[in-house]
């Protein structure tokens, strides 16, 4: 899942027990006050004592300065502690120094640094992000819907000093029911993506994908056009060009999406989105079109921006490292800087030990393509834009060296971009091009339908660094 809770509530930590101590009456509060200013305990090593104060009155209510043995446990709990009863039976026996039967606040402070608990590393945002949950889960259904996303959203709107609190709670709920992928899950992304993005990323993705769309509005925009023009799930059959890595089938990506909407997906792609499977393969795709039907082929290179904007990176959920992404497109682009003679790299009958032949065919495919790449924005970002277009021109060639196309299909429409991996915010597509080939008496006719479904071309003179990169981009030299 893209954004588990544990991934997305780190974020929260800085933020999250400003969440818990706001409800604070205001006797509490003063009380806060008091307690903090003449607090001479000592400080446990994981805890602060604002945070173990936070705790201590998030159950004392009341504030009576005690806390009863029967809520101890959840006071515990609430700073992300896990004990068994026995260990916290224990632990409060021996801090219950008058055998009153409840703890006072020095007491509660003086347990918390109890050698018991040394190296106890508490899962506080977790367990915040929990509480978030909780209290919007209105109907206790275990999910969050669109309802209940509203009220979050109404409630940011009608309170501004209160924003920074609800974007902790929108940026938890959208964690949490990204869970459950659905409908749901899009509006909260839309909704609160401001709010939990990584501004690093974005800035960059700004710069190097400068018309990159929610994968999502993508695909309806997709789905839009070629509504118009009769494509249906029923007659169309979807294919699609892209990297084998697993990012390129998360939920929200487009290309799960695309497969959901038109109902099957026949992959072309392999390493870095090129078509390896080739004539043979489109072959066996169109042949597998319905009677009169049409089709429609996405093709795409992919590049993860990580949380610092830097370009072919992403950390991938369960890792903490940063990787490569792509990392064939990465691969190669190292292959020919360290070692710029394609010549010397072996065939795989040469040397079947090192079989690898589709990385040596991007390297070999990615070499012509490297000219002008120094007064790029940045290089993986112009490798990133050269494999589209290599892309594309293997796509095109497929279609245009087909001839018996025509005897299968009336209609076939083509749409290419750049799929962008973000670990948080969703993914996006920089779409570059959308057109449709008909065929009549005449001949071949292509219509452009990018601006259509996506409004204006992106300006990439800037991010391939001249006007000659660009028009080699869209093939118009
Ligand atoms: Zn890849």
């Amino acid at each position: 899942m893209k954004f588990n809770i544990l991934i997305i509530s780190q974020l929260l930590v800085a933020r999250s027990f400003a969440f818990l101590a706001a409800p604070a009456s205001r006797t509490q509060s003063a009380l806060y006050s008091s307690y903090a200013s003449s607090s001479t305990q000592r400080r446990s090593d994981t805890f602060s004592d604002s945070e173990l104060e936070t705790a201590f009155f998030s159950i004392d209510v009341d504030s009576k300065g005690s806390i009863p043995r029967s809520a101890f446990g959840e006071a515990i709990a609430d700073l992300g502690v896990d004990l068994s009863q026995v260990q916290l039976d224990l632990l409060f026996s021996k801090y219950d120094a008058d055998k009153g039967g409840s703890i006072d606040l020095d007491e509660f402070k003086a347990m918390m640094s109890d050698p018991v608990l040394a190296g106890v590393t508490p899962q506080r945002d977790v367990k915040f992000a929990m509480d978030l949950f909780k209290r919007y889960d209105a109907d206790n259904s275990g999910t969050i819907d669109k309802g209940e996303f509203r009220n979050i959203a109404r409630e940011i709107q009608l309170d501004a000093r209160r924003r920074s609190l609800f974007s902790v709670a929108a940026a938890a709920v959208g964690a949490t029911v990204v869970a459950d992928y659905s409908q749901e899950y899009q509006f909260s992304q839309k909704k609160f993506r401001s709010l939990y993005i990584e501004p690093k990323a974005e800035e960059a993705q700004k710069i190097a994908f400068p018309t990159a769309m929610l994968s999502s509005d993508m695909d309806e925009a997709i789905a839009r056009t070629l509504y118009k023009r009769g494509f249906t799930p029923k007659n169309t059959i979807f294919a699609h060009s892209v990297c084998s890595d697993e990012v390129n089938n998360a939920p929200e990506q487009l290309l799960p999406l695309m497969v959901k909407r038109w109902e099957e997906g026949f992959s072309l792609g392999g390493l870095a989105g090129v078509p390896f499977s080739g004539k043979s393969g489109f072959q066996a795709y169109l042949h597998h079109v319905p009677d009169g039907g049409k089709l429609l082929i996405m093709f795409a290179p992919h590049v993860g921006i990580d949380a610092a904007g830097k370009i072919g990176a992403l950390q991938r959920d369960g890792q903490v490292k940063v990787s490569s992404a792509c990392g064939a497109a990465v691969g190669a682009y190292k292959v020919l800087q360290t070692n710029p003679s394609v010549a010397s790299i072996p065939d795989v009958e040469d040397a079947p030990e090192s079989f690898d032949p589709q990385l040596e065919s991007i390297v070999k495919m990615l070499k012509p393509r490297l000219s002008g790449i120094e007064k790029a924005v940045d290089p993986i970002t112009f490798v990133t834009y050269q494999l589209y277009a290599i892309i594309r021109d293997k796509i095109c060639d497929c279609v245009s060296q087909t001839p018996e196309l025509w005897e299968y299909t009336n209609e076939i429409a083509l749409v290419g971009g750049i799929m962008i991996n973000r670990h948080v915010g969703g993914d996006f597509f920089q779409p570059l091009s959308f057109e449709s080939r008909t065929k009549d008496e005449t001949g071949v006719k292509r219509t452009d339908l990018y601006q259509d479904a996506f409004g204006q071309t992106a300006n990439l003179s800037n991010v391939l660094g001249s006007e000659d990169a660009v028009a080699c981009l869209y093939n118009k030299k």
